[in-house]
């Protein structure tokens, strides 16, 4: 048997030897021990749990990641949502279909977004072809540039932290999160709705002068609040997501 590389005394807040970051390492996903040369039906030196739990074969995909489609994507979304623990215990670790997802989940948010919007009286001209595209590629586009700040974010916290997060972990991790992206986009067309439905200006006869500020500016805090929410969900899934791939093996 090949000796052990002691990787336990490296401790948790300086970068790992170049060799440990290798993505063909075969890592125990709990504490990071390189389990190479450990037989696969023993345990883990370091923590003691089986090594068979940290192998790449065991991840079995998320049901997106196994078979793409609709129905996939929808039943994926909801084990996102319902129980984030044990999707980041089973996704696979890869980029092409998690990035898919994460941009259909995008497109959603986007659209659900412009529909809230456009059908209230503050955005009746957001309906017309031209304003509903503009507006869905700025939705889309901010997005896509939030996404892609958390993907190398999520890289720095792991080279920070001393863990094997590889540009894939990172991509299958943002993939999933952007069900988050929903939420937000959910909430902000709900907040939009309810906005619209506050008495305004032209209405001022009914409530007094002093609450009319406070109504106007409810009309844009109330989506801002939504989207925060949403942007909340989506950094929660982030970051349980990346502690619990820190060691990932793919
Ligand atoms: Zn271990």
């Amino acid at each position: 048997m090949e000796p052990r590389r002691d990787v336990s005394r490296i401790g948790w807040c300086m970068a790992r030897p170049k060799e440990l970051r290798d993505p063909t390492v075969l890592l125990c996903e709990r504490c990071g021990y390189d389990l190479t040369g450990t037989p696969r039906e023993s345990a883990c030196g370091e923590c003691g749990i089986a090594v068979k739990e940290s192998l790449p074969e065991r991840r079995m995909g998320t049901p997106f990641q196994k078979k793409p489609g609709v129905m996939s994507f929808v039943y994926t979304m909801w084990l996102v949502a319902r129980r984030p623990r044990a999707v980041w215990d089973d996704v696979r670790i890869e980029s092409n279909r998690s990035l898919v997802f994460g941009v259909v989940c995008m497109t959603i948010a986007g659209l659900v977004i412009w529909a809230g919007l456009g059908f209230t009286s503050i955005g009746k001209d957001l309906r017309s072809a031209y304003f509903a595209f503009a507006l869905l590629f700025v939705i889309f586009t901010s997005l896509v540039i939030m996404t892609t700040i958390e993907f190398l974010g999520l890289q720095l916290i792991g080279r920070k932290n001393g863990w094997r997060v590889t540009s894939r972990i990172s991509q299958t991790v943002c993939g999933h999160a952007c069900v988050g992206w929903i939420v937000a986009g959910v909430l902000v067309a709900i907040g939009w709705q309810l906005g619209a439905r506050l008495p305004a200006a032209p209405l001022t006869n009914q409530v007094p002068n002093w609450m009319n500020p406070i109504l106007t500016s409810l009309q844009f805090t109330l989506p801002a609040a939504g989207f925060f929410i949403g942007m909340m969900v989506f950094e929660t899934l982030a970051y349980m997501g990346v502690r619990r791939l820190r060691w990932g093996n793919g």
